[in-house]
């Protein structure tokens, strides 16, 4: 096809692998990122094989594998008790052609700005804050709070999960507490009481909660994440500072030398937030635009998936563009690849909360190895594209 001019909203994993993945395919884009400066927050994220496959084909799987570090093994282990239930193996890479890491998002982030500025060092606009977008049949017009415009054939919006693009396209919907607070934090691993350094990778299973730590850069920093139900939540945003005191008393069961991790954590380094969680869209594209990762299916953290879908949409969306002769296509290409699996995984991981947080009889065990397949042997590089009907991309 003709190159479009692409626009993309929103610099984060999903924005950032979307603009990488076009690159790739001899696309120019433009990204538009909110903040004053591309970042991440200072958090783990799990990749798993389905996304690695992506990010080595786009040439980033090597410095992100690097940087983290080695597989580790998750060791499922009882809430109270610290009873080893369950060992899962980290052969990733020898069951699904690709390896299988825990990363600092900083570091995730970092590699793929990196590569896509290396490809074009003036594609990046920070300080632009999408506001509202306006399409016809020859362009889409996006408007930002800083006053600029910027006019492209085809925009992608990967503004998150409040995506402002998203409310463009389809209006306000409800976006609803699933009753679940989680906390977050980074400990260095000088500060981890010895018997939590081994096995590094363990998740407390419990009724109605659950904690999770891994390490992060060969083992020199622990991520911790724990999500409970809370039925009464106002708070707004995931970088809610909390206290170690109210995490250790809503814990105060949990395996004692857990509960010692978490009086590790430096004041002031410790968050919460309320997780929320929408319907899954029967769309993802109208007209000249399209959205990709949180935006289009925002999913809670329970499948450790996110970030790794977003990779996953992003590799296919660049792929559906170098293989159509119209936009339309590509769109439609994206949209009938990705929704049942994008879809699919964000109910998948509503019903994991249940079977995690032991409301559900697998509580102590959960997860299946058929689940865990499902999930990993996807591959974006190579899975067959589907369907170029053009139904949803007709401009209103
Ligand atoms: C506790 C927790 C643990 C998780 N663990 C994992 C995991 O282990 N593995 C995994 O795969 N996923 C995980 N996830 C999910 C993952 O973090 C998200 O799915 C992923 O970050 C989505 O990426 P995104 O680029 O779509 O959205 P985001 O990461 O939200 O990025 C959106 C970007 O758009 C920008 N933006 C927003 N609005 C605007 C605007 N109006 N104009 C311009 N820019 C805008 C933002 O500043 C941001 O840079 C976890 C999530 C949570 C909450």
């Amino acid at each position: 096809m003709n190159l479009p001019r692409i626009s993309i909203v929103g610099g984060g994993i999903g924005g950032l692998s979307a603009a990488l993945a076009l690159q790739h395919h001899g696309y120019r884009v433009a990204m538009f990122e909110q903040a004053r400066e591309l970042r991440e927050i200072g958090a783990g994220v799990i990749i798993a094989p389905n996304a690695m496959h992506a990010l080595n084909f786009l040439g980033v799987g090597e410095r992100v594998a690097k940087e983290a570090g080695p597989a580790e093994a998750l060791v499922t282990r009882h809430f109270q008790t610290g009873a080893v239930l369950k060992i899962r193996a980290a052969d990733y890479a020898e069951r699904f052609g690709a390896s299988y890491h825990q990363v600092h998002r900083v570091d995730l982030h970092a590699a793929l700005a990196s590569a896509v500025r290396c490809n074009d060092p003036d594609c990046v606009f920070v300080g632009h804050c999408f506001e509202a977008l306006t399409q016809d049949s020859e362009q889409v017009v996006a408007r930002f709070t800083n006053g600029k415009t910027f006019t492209s054939d085809v925009l992608i919006g990967c503004d998150g999960n409040a995506s402002n693009v998203r409310a463009c396209l389809f209006g306000d919907e409800a976006v609803n507490y699933t009753g679940q607070v989680a906390f977050r934090a980074l400990v260095p691993m000088a500060n981890v009481p010895d018997s939590i350094k081994d096995p590094p990778f363990a998740m407390f299973v419990g009724t109605n909660r659950y904690f999770l730590h891994y390490p992060l850069r060969h083992r020199t920093i622990m991520n911790v994440i724990a999500v409970g139900r809370e039925p009464r939540w106002q708070g707004e945003g995931w970088r809610i500072p909390a206290t170690v005191e109210e995490f250790a008393n809503l814990y105060s069961d949990l395996y004692p030398p857990a509960l010692q991790l978490i009086r590790a954590i430096f004041p002031g380094t410790l968050f919460k937030w309320g997780l929320r969680d929408r319907e899954p869209l029967q769309q993802y594209c109208k007209g000249r635009v399209t959205m990709l990762g949180d935006a289009a299916h925002p999913m809670t953290p329970f499948l450790g998936q996110g970030a790794c879908i977003a990779i996953e949409d992003a590799m296919v969306l660049g792929r559906a563009f170098a293989a159509a002769r119209t936009f339309a296509q590509a769109f439609s290409m994206y949209e009938n690849t990705r929704k049942e699996r994008a879809n699919g995984i964000q109910l998948a991981s509503r019903r994991q909360a249940d079977e995690i947080q032991g409301v559900t009889p697998r509580g102590a065990n959960p997860g299946t190895d058929a689940m865990e397949r499902g999930l990993y042997s996807y591959n974006p590089v190579t899975v067959p594209l589907t369907g170029a009907a053009e139904a949803n991309s007709t401009v209103d």
